[in-house]
Parts: structure tokens; C-alpha cells; sequence
């Protein structure tokens, strides 16, 4: 990371305290909602609840007209809702009266005020609602009662209905909504108290939240940095934290080990390549200078060593392009119809001429008609490393076997050798990039540790099959398989 970068990220506030804030907000937030609500809106909501219960009452006496058990009913809506009822007929007698509270208004107004309430809830279509604040009340009582302590308003409900003979029935109640002074005093006495324990309750709790979630943080954060210094051994264990926090952990170990392996590799691989390079190099020069300075080893045999080491070379430089050509990117495959068996044959055929001298045998069975659709060049690639293999590690008897058959629907590529055979325990590293199952005992004379990547790099493109089979001492056998393309379309 540049350093103008991690600057401006030490900008930035850190996770313990940007989890402090959020929770102290909250806590905040929390109080100050409690507080609206139960000093600042309690009034509001109270009346809003008293208006509810009239309303609801109003609608129970209403249905209730010409039910035996009405005097009942209503009794008890005006016991337990504190709501005092004035039941008129038509012809302004009381049918049902019950006074249960003292500031009950409807009890003491005066018939003209009871009569502008019905005329209101004419007007209104049968249902009326009056509020009478603190300061009007008093004013209402025509007959200039003392009515006790004044409520802080009354509520007044007047309500026209029918009964089941179309008698006319006029019905009254009253709720008061009692003063709120007092009790909003005690709930704001609360709220304070319940706020002097809890925000400094809340700030610690966020302390030590924010202390356990960012403290593994704190640690995977340098461990890390030094992992991006190259210290591979970085521990990035963590005791605690949640379970994204392990996760990443584990993520990053994982990464880390990764890491130190590609970095191993490729120091080993600048070790091979510079030994694999210097050889031919050595041979090369000295082979030069001698021709140069003594007369008559100016020879065919001479030049054709330098030749062939410069083959060598360039086979290793082949190797290492390709390899790198592969990692940067997915290489467009150039596919193409034609026959494995040719290609095989084909391909062995080159290989004759190189090691009749050397006394190797290597057979050919190769089935007619193996059509298959691929990439040429590459599929040649693949069975060209994997005869090289065969025979850089075949054993004393220097037999290779080549194979190309129908499996299936498939056809299949196979060639075994008689070498020392791979322990089970190599087998899945051994296309590993780099990877050597004996590194003291091979290295000078074989290469580079790319051909099987290479290999397994190709067949992977083709989504084809592959695999080896080796026993240890008898021998190894390399194989792979491609889809036949028997009706002449593509089989990719
Ligand atoms: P190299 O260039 O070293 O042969 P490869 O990628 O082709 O690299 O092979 C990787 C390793 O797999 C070899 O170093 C060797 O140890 C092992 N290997 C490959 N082919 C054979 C084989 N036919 N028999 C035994 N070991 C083999």
C-alpha cells in the first residue's frame, strides 16, 4: 500500500470507535424517543385513547337500545371506562343516567347546554364530539357550582339513534381527561434517573464491545502487514471474534501458506532454470573457445554438440513462455478435426530417428479412426511431454509403450514406462508447476518441472480427462482422453 494511502486511511476513524459511536447513538436516540413519548406526546396520546374508549362505548350502548340487559351494560361501561351516560327519549325524559365521576359535566350543565350539544349532533348528522379545555369549563356551569379540581379538558359525546320501534333515543357520555401535570413530573423523574445509569452502562458495554470485535481485527490487520512484508510465518490465529473474523483467519493462513509455497517454487525455479541454463552455457563456450584456439577442432562432432545444446536452450525458453503464457490468462484454443492415431504415430515416428542410437524401445499401438476436435498444435504439445517424461524416466530396459485407443466415447491417449514409478503421496503434486518427485538426483539430466503443468494447463482447456497410474518400482503410465466426434460435429 502507498504511503499517501495508508495516510489517508489513518484518517479515517477506527473500528472500536466508529462501534462506541454508533452504540452511544443509539442509546441516545432510544432516551431521547422514551422522552418524547412519555412527556412531551403523553398528552396527546392519552386523549386520543379516552376519545377511542367514547367512541367504542357510544357504539356498545347504541347496539345495545333494545337489549333487556342495557341498564346492565351501560353500568358497566360507565364503572370500568370512567365514563359518565345520559340516556334521553325522544321526548327529553332521562331513561338511563349514571354520574360516576364528580367533574362529570353533562350532570350539572344546564338543559340549554345539553340541548345545543343535540342540536350539534343534529347538525352533524347524528354524532358529535366537544372538547371543553381547562379555561372554558369552568364557564360551563350555568348554575356556578363549584365542581372540584378542574380536569385539563372534558370530552363530551352526543349521539341520535334509533331504537328497533323508531323511537328516537339520545344518549350522552362524558369522559374527563384527567390533569397529566403530575404524573408527566414522576416519568420525566424517571427517565432521567434511568438515563443517568444507563448511558454510562451503554458507553461501557460499547467499550467493551468494540474492544472484543476489533481486537482479532486489530491482529489479522499486522499479521498482514507482514505477511506483505514477506514474513510468511505471520500468525493469524485468533482467540476470539465472530465467525466472519475466524473465517478470514482461516482465509488468510490459507493465503499465506500459498504464498510462501509460490514463493518457494519460483526461488527453486530460478535455481533450476540458472543451473539448466548454465550447463548448456558452460558446454556452449567451452566448445567455442576450443575451436577457436586450437587448430583442428574446428569438427562436425563440435559444432554439432553446440547445436544440440542450444536446442536444449531454446526447448527450456520454449517451456518457460509458455508456461507464463498460460498463467497470464486463458489462451484461446484453435480447435481443428483430426485424427489422435495420425498424431500419435506422427509424433513417435520423430521420436525414432532421436533415440534409435540410444537404444531405447518404444512401441506404438496406435487404432485406426480416432477423429477427435481439438487443438492441434497443443494436443501435440501434451503427447510430445508426456513421451519425453516416458523417456527421460523409463527404466534400465529403456522400454516405452505408446498407446491410442477407442475407450468408449472417448478416445484415449496412454504411454507407460519402466522407470522407478511415482509414490502415491506425489502423484497429486507432481502437476504442480515447478514440482519435481526427486530434485538432487534429475534435475541435471531432465527439465525444467513445467512439462506437466504444462500438460495439465492444456487438457484443462479441453475439459478432457487425465490421469496417471504408477507403481512404484514397475513403471508409470500417463493418460488422457478426448471426446470422439463420430457424427462429424464438433465435439467441444
Ligand atoms: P520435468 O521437466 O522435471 O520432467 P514435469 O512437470 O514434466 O517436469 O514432471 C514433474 C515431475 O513429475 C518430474 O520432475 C518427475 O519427478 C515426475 N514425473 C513426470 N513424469 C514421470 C514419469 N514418467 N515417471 C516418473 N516420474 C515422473
Amino acid at each position: 500500500m502507498g504511503i499517501t494511502k495508508r495516510k489517508q486511511n489513518r484518517r479515517r476513524m477506527p473500528l472500536r470507535w466508529q462501534i462506541i459511536c454508533y452504540f452511544v447513538t443509539f442509546v441516545f436516540v432510544l432516551m431521547l424517543v422514551l422522552w418524547l413519548s412519555q412527556t412531551v406526546f403523553v398528552d396527546r396520546f392519552y386523549q386520543r385513547v379516552r376519545m377511542n374508549e367514547l367512541d367504542r362505548a357510544s357504539d356498545t350502548i347504541v347496539s345495545a337500545l333494545d337489549s333487556d340487559s342495557l341498564a346492565a351494560i351501560t353500568e358497566n361501561i360507565a364503572a370500568s371506562k370512567q365514563i359518565c351516560v345520559l340516556l334521553y327519549d325522544g321526548n327529553g325524559n332521562i331513561l338511563l343516567s349514571y354520574d360516576i365521576a364528580p367533574d362529570c359535566i353533562i350532570h350539572r350543565a344546564s338543559p340549554e347546554t345539553i340541548s345545543g350539544y343535540y342540536r350539534q349532533a343534529l347538525d352533524a348528522g347524528g354524532k358529535a364530539v366537544t372538547r371543553i379545555t381547562r379555561d372554558s369549563f369552568r364557564t360551563v356551569d350555568a348554575d356556578g357550582k363549584q365542581l372540584g379540581s378542574p380536569p385539563d379538558a372534558t370530552i363530551v359525546l352526543t349521539r341520535i339513534a334509533e331504537n328497533a320501534d323508531g323511537e328516537v333515543r339520545v344518549l350522552f357520555l362524558n369522559t374527563v381527561i384527567a390533569p397529566l401535570a403530575a404524573t408527566v413530573r414522576t416519568l420525566k423523574m424517571q427517565i432521567l434517573m434511568i438515563s443517568v445509569v444507563l448511558v454510562p452502562l451503554a458507553f461501557l458495554l460499547a467499550v467493551l464491545m468494540a474492544r472484543n470485535v476489533s481486537r482479532p481485527i486489530d491482529k489479522l490487520n499486522r499479521s498482514s502487514q507482514a505477511l506483505a512484508k514477506g514474513q510468511y510465518e505471520a500468525d493469524f490465529s485468533v482467540s476470539s471474534g465472530c465467525r466472519e473474523v475466524v473465517e478470514l483467519s482461516d482465509t488468510l493462513s490459507h493465503a499465506a501458506s500459498e504464498i510462501s509455497k509460490a514463493d518457494r517454487m519460483q526461488k527453486e525455479l530460478i535455481a533450476n532454470i540458472s543451473h539448466d541454463l548454465r550447463t548448456p552455457l558452460t558446454l556452449i563456450k567451452g566448445y567455442g573457445e576450443v575451436m577457436r584456439d586450437i587448430p583442428g577442432e574446428m569438427s562436425a562432432e563440435n559444432m554439432q554438440v553446440i547445436i544440440d545444446e542450444t536446442e536444449r536452450l531454446s526447448s527450456l525458453v520454449t517451456d518457460l513462455v509458455d508456461v507464463s503464457r498460460m498463467s497470464a490468462g486463458v489462451p484461446i484454443l484453435n480447435l481443428s478435426a483430426f485424427d489422435l492415431g495420425d498424431a500419435v504415430r506422427e509424433t513417435v515416428n520423430r521420436y525414432q530417428k532421436l533415440i534409435e542410437n540410444d537404444a531405447y524401445q518404444m512401441t506404438c499401438s496406435c487404432t485406426d479412426r480416432l477423429p477427435v476436435s481439438a487443438d492441434y498444435v497443443r494436443i501435440l504439445q501434451v503427447v510430445y511431454n508426456l513421451i519425453n517424461n516416458a523417456i527421460n524416466y523409463t527404466g534400465e530396459d529403456k522400454r516405452i509403450a505408446v498407446r491410442a485407443f477407442r475407450n468408449g466415447d472417448a478416445a484415449r491417449f496412454e504411454v507407460s514406462d519402466t522407470g522407478n514409478g511415482i509414490p502415491e503421496d506425489q502423484l497429486p503434486l507432481i502437476w504442480d508447476r515447478y514440482y519435481k518427485v526427486d530434485r538432487v538426483h534429475q534435475r541435471a539430466a531432465v527439465g525444467s518441472g513445467l512439462g506437466l503443468s504444462i500438460v495439465k494447463n492444456i487438457l484443462n482447456l479441453h475439459h478432457a480427462k487425465f490421469g496417471v497410474e504408477s507403481v512404484v518400482g514397475s513403471g508409470s503410465t500417463f493418460w488422457f482422453e478426448l471426446p470422439l466426434r463420430d457424427d462429424g460435429s464438433e465435439a467441444l
